[in-house]
């Protein structure tokens, strides 16, 4: 007998109607003989909506609280989908979080998984029953309720199946697989059969967002199977797993894009030691994440520095950065919010040359400008103006030969 973890996302469970058709496709894997943990997210728009309550009780509502309140709306789906299956003549439990003994650590809205007891939901499989495990929350060691942090319900069912040593966790949701790129810019993306963890971070933490990042690296970190797939067909997705010899023949995996970074430049700053630092110390304290830094060569004495940061710190950043410019004696630092970043993915170029030019290449060929470049194993992203995102991205995806599986030279 196989035991599957299967996650719904919020519009697979936004309805009435939909919750009782997940309920009929977790009792159909139970009739194939298998034992099924379901883990649910709130109905559609229901976390967003008990955020706004929060936010009209406290301009910033206490940590503990919200986490009581927004972890609510699993309650729901979980009640109501225990109800549906047992409708339907079969047998159901739900339970909550604290119920399931998954325990965190006491960070409020984005608590970590420490581990989970596995005992009772054994116990309610063994009596036949399908179990339905509230996702996002979880138990502190106060014996608070906590959040896993927005998407959080990936992480519960990644956790629980390595837990429960589940022999595969699906991950149902409105789409049906991870694509090449985003489909709506770029009409060509295909679906993906398979992809690696690597890959799927790369691509998740760049903006394509079909899984909560954090779930993806627990299930590296734990080998844990995932097939995402969508909950209206019956087709198969795709399977997000630890990377095979295979996939290397394959150069690029993906294209993604990010348009919410913002560039900063500091013009003719002195080239001395501590001169980084200074800049940046103020900024991470902020707890404003960097993500490219360029520092050029240094003339007379005095070098450029350019970095990008998220839109939503751009003027917070602006601020505490011209601050220290203007008494190490910069000349001026420029902001620049019209950016984006284009990246292509893919485990192959670890083993191929040529990769960076061959991208190079596709924009030279469009006109479009890069203006910072950075790399990684896997990954080789430029920035450029945002404009020229959508016409970016479908270059690449045309270069890289992406609409079609076949091997690329
Ligand atoms: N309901 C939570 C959210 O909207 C968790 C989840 O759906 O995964 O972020
Ligand atoms: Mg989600």
């Amino acid at each position: 007998m196989a035991l599957v973890v299967q996650k719904y996302g919020g519009t697979s469970v936004g309805s009435i109607e939909k919750i009782k058709a997940v309920a009929k496709r977790a009792i159909e894997y139970q009739q194939e003989g298998n034992q099924v943990v379901v883990v649910l997210s709130a109905m559609a728009g229901q976390t967003d909506s008990l955020i706004r309550l929060a936010g009209e009780m406290a301009p910033s509502p206490d940590p503990r609280e919200l986490d009581v309140l927004i972890s609510t709306g699993e309650q729901v789906s979980v009640a109501l989908f225990a109800m549906a299956a047992k409708a339907m003549g079969y047998d159901a439990c739900s339970l909550l979080g604290f119920q399931a003994a998954i325990h965190t650590d006491d960070a409020y809205g984005r608590a970590r998984v420490h581990d989970i007891e596995t005992e009772r939901i054994m116990m309610e499989l063994e009596k036949g029953r399908i179990v339905a495990v509230a996702g996002f929350q979880g138990l502190d060691e106060h014996g608070d309720i906590t959040t896993l942090g927005r998407g959080g319900s990936d992480t519960t069912a990644v956790a629980l199946a390595a837990a429960l040593k589940a022999d595969i966790c699906e991950i149902f949701t409105d789409v049906d697989g991870v694509y090449t790129t985003d489909p709506n810019i770029c009409p060509k993306a295909r679906k993906l059969d398979v992809i690696s963890y690597d890959e799927m971070l790369e691509m998740a933490s760049l903006g394509a967002k079909v899984l909560m990042i954090r779930s993806v690296e627990f299930a590296k970190k734990f080998g844990v199977a995932i097939h995402v797939r969508s909950t209206f067909s019956r087709e198969r997705g795709t399977m997000v797993v630890a990377e095979t010899k295979d996939m290397e023949k394959v150069l690029v995996s993906g294209v993604a894009y990010n348009k919410n970074e913002a560039r900063i430049t500091i013009r003719k700053l002195p080239d001395r030691p501590g001169i980084a630092s200074q800049i940046f110390d103020p900024v991470f304290k902020a707890g404003i994440i960097v993500d490219m830094i360029i520092q050029n060569t240094s003339e007379d004495g005095l070098t450029d520095l350019t970095f990008t940061v998220s839109k939503s710190d751009f003027h917070k950043t602006m601020e505490l950065v011209s601050g220290i410019a203007g008494s190490i004696g910069a000349e001026k630092v420029m902001g620049d919010e019209d950016i984006a970043k284009v990246s292509i993915i893919g485990v192959g170029m670890r083993s191929h040359a040529g990769v960076a030019n061959k991208m190079f290449a596709a924009l030279a060929r469009e006109n479009i400008n890069i203006m910072m470049i950075s790399t990684s194993e896997i990954k080789i992203s430029c920035i450029i103006e945002e404009k020229y995102t959508e016409l970016a991205v479908r270059v690449l995806h045309d270069a890289f030969g992406l609409e079609s599986e076949a091997r690329q030279e």
